[in-house]
């Protein structure tokens, strides 16, 4: 049988929040936010392991609070993380090692659910790399230094990505440790489909996500996902 695996990432500091609490450990209708991004893979029945990454000051808290409490059993390894995002998904890939198909998701995100983690295991033995996002609802302008539109781009063309994102474990690997190895690289990375597009040049498939699948990135965030779990 085929291997998935999640890596779940818990490793960012969430300055945006303005909270001494990272934004992944803030509490959210009673548990974790972490908690619900964890427990969308823990019940599904394909996925089979998950590797949590975290600060390495966070690492037992993560252990005893969140994989013990919780009673999470597909979490086999909890892993520290590194200074950037990307840095985070490659000790994540790396301690996933023997699973064919890998899923990255941000510990940020609580409102995945069972229908995206469906959509994208659907698309993946076609697609190999794919994303889940939705189309912008606004329309987007992009600006120039001095703070005046320089450009309004084609609304209909747009997507906000969000995770899950998916791919076949051995490419996406590969992709990060050529990333890895590069000193500099002329792109800012903020998403894994980045990587793949930007080192092999992958067709990455784009996946419905949800509106509701917010990352939580500021106070008002917290208070619209406690809404959309009620
Ligand atoms: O900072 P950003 O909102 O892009 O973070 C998205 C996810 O990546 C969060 O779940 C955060 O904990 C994680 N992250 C990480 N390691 C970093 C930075 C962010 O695991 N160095």
């Amino acid at each position: 049988m085929e291997k998935y695996t999640a890596v779940v990432l818990a490793a960012g500091s969430g300055s945006r929040m303005h909270s001494k609490t990272k934004k992944q450990y803030l509490m959210l209708n009673g548990k974790p936010v972490l908690y619900y991004s964890l427990a969308a893979f823990e019940e599904h029945p394909m996925i089979q392991e998950i590797i949590l990454v975290c600060g390495a000051e966070d690492i037992s808290w993560c252990r005893r609070e969140i994989a013990e409490r919780y009673d999470f059993k597909k979490i086999k390894q909890i892993v520290q993380g590194g200074k950037e995002r990307y840095h985070s998904v490659y000790e994540g890939l790396k301690a996933a090692k023997d699973c064919q198909w890998v899923f990255i998701h941000d510990g940020a995100r609580p409102m995945v659910d069972r229908e995206i983690l469906d959509r994208i295991i659907n698309a993946l033995p076609k697609y190999r790399a794919c994303v889940v996002g939705m189309p912008v609802k606004d329309t987007i302008k992009r600006s120039d230094p001095q703070g005046f539109v320089a450009e309004t781009l084609p609304r209909e063309e747009l997507w906000m990505i969000q995770t899950p994102q998916a791919f076949f474990y051995e490419e996406i690997l590969d992709a990060y440790q050529k990333l890895m190895q590069k000193e500099y690289t002329e792109v800012k990375i903020t998403d894994d489909a980045m990587v793949a597009e930007y080192i092999h040049g992958t067709k990455v498939k784009l996946i419905e996500g949800s509106y509701k699948n917010i990352k939580i990135t500021t106070p008002e965030d917290l208070d619209l996902a406690a809404v959309y779990l009620r």
